[in-house]
């Protein structure tokens, strides 16, 4: 049996007035994201350590965001797409952990939320999902609430 594990890393800068969606769910928040896309940083975080733990390059290198096909894209459609090519190459998900770095809004009630919406897009239980989220004290960009950082772990494995 193979097992592989990846990680992964994603921020984007928040401002005033726009949309928020953290792991496929909708945030309640006076800040959300510029970006290319919609601006998932944890779905970014995690479809890298996907590609990652497969080998398989990295989120630019599937979904380049030059390209005017990924604009405004919904990331949970991303992720869809990046279990599909890992399902491709014999790979299941065995775990995924994840973190969440923002100073506000308390994601506490979004936490179950955003693990059965990723177990449904992944089609695994909820069970193999640890989401958790923190502040970081105040010090620099994500302490002043100027963006959003996710990391995520995770494991696969592939039978001969
Ligand atoms: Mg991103």
């Amino acid at each position: 049996m193979d097992f592989r594990v990846g990680f992964g890393y994603d921020s984007h800068r928040l401002e005033t007035g726009l949309k928020f969606r953290l792991g496929g769910v909708d945030i309640e928040s006076e800040k959300g994201c510029v970006a290319h896309s919609d601006g998932d940083a944890l779905i970014h975080a995690l479809c890298d350590a996907l590609f990652g733990a497969a080998g398989l390059e990295d989120i630019g290198t599937h979904f380049p965001d030059n390209d005017l096909k990924f604009k405004g894209i919904d990331s949970t459609l991303l992720l869809a797409k990046t279990v599909d090519i890992l399902h491709e190459e014999g790979w299941g998900i065995n775990n995924i952990d994840l973190t969440i770095i923002l100073e506000r809004p308390k994601l506490a009630n979004y936490k179950p939320l955003i693990k059965n919406k990723l177990a449904e897009i992944l089609r695994i239980s909820p069970a193999a999902i640890s989401v958790k989220a923190k502040t970081n004290e105040k010090m620099g960009f994500l302490g002043r609430g100027e963006g959003v950082a996710a990391l995520a772990a995770v494991t696969l494995i592939r039978n001969h």
